[in-house]
């Protein structure tokens, strides 16, 4: 049986007090359910409250929506792993759409950030995309795979293991608009594809994202390919998102 994975990114939203309100609506409104397991990425304020409130869990993980690949030292307002670890985190985004077009994070930049996360025992989710106008042109697959190449070459077949993967497609994040159920499987087709040219043998867990909600999680992960959703809009309202994770 495939795990299915609802991961919530809270983007710039839910301060620690708010986090620990939201953990304890989930917790009241979910249970544990074989195959299923959450992700919660918090603003670095808020890693440390949510993963207190949620711990009691073990189907459910906190990470990080951004770390810097070294382990401490001048660079004011970042987050290390290590610091993103003693809030609690088991895990960390890497090249969100937004971190690659708004804050310019390179292809070369998310690369030492899975490594490093790996080294360090944490999960990378590595978020790739193509932009609209890269679509356009016919370029979505060249652009995910050259995303996919810069974020895990030259790792070995037990650490690929350990990434998630994360297909957002930019022109659908917080617009509204999402790939169809069959395009995006399309891609995640795509995506396998290149996995398996870079040494990964088992099957990976590749996560579609953008504008998913309660109308459409079914019809995606109803989909073999796409074994879960990464989440912004949807997921800020507690009771909304209880129930989107149980559809
Ligand atoms: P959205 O964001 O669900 O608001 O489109 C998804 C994401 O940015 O991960």
């Amino acid at each position: 049986m495939r795990t299915l994975v609802y991961a919530a990114n809270w983007k710039m939203h839910l301060p620690p007090g708010d986090a620990r309100a939201f953990a304890a609506t989930f917790l009241a409104r979910t249970r544990p359910q074989e195959g299923r397991t959450y992700w919660f990425f918090p603003s670095a304020v808020s890693i440390e409250a949510a993963s207190n409130a949620l711990k009691g869990r073990p189907d459910i993980r906190v990470g990080a929506q951004n770390v810097h690949w070294e382990p401490k030292g001048a660079f004011t307002g970042a987050t290390s792993i290590p610091l993103a670890k003693g809030a609690g985190a088991t895990g960390a985004l890497v090249g969100h759409s937004e971190r690659r077009h708004v804050f310019g994070e390179t292809d070369a930049e998310t690369g030492r950030k899975v490594r490093a996360l790996l080294e360090a025992g944490l999960t990378p989710m590595l978020c790739v995309g193509e932009k609209l106008s890269e679509r356009e042109a016919q370029q979505t697959e060249s652009v995910v795979t050259r995303q996919l190449r810069a974020g895990l070459e030259n790792l070995s077949p037990a650490d690929l293991a350990r990434v998630l993967i994360a297909y957002e497609p930019v022109w659908a994040i917080g617009t509204g608009k999402n790939a169809t159920p069959e395009d995006a499987a399309e891609v995640h087709r795509a995506i396998r594809g290149v996995l398996a040219k870079l040494g990964l043998g088992v099957r990976a867990s590749v996560l579609y994202g953008g504008s998913v909600n309660k109308g459409n999680v079914h019809a995606l992960v109803a989909q073999d390919e796409i074994d879960g959703v990464l989440v912004g809009g949807a997921s800020l309202d507690p009771e909304g998102w209880s129930e989107l994770v149980q559809l």
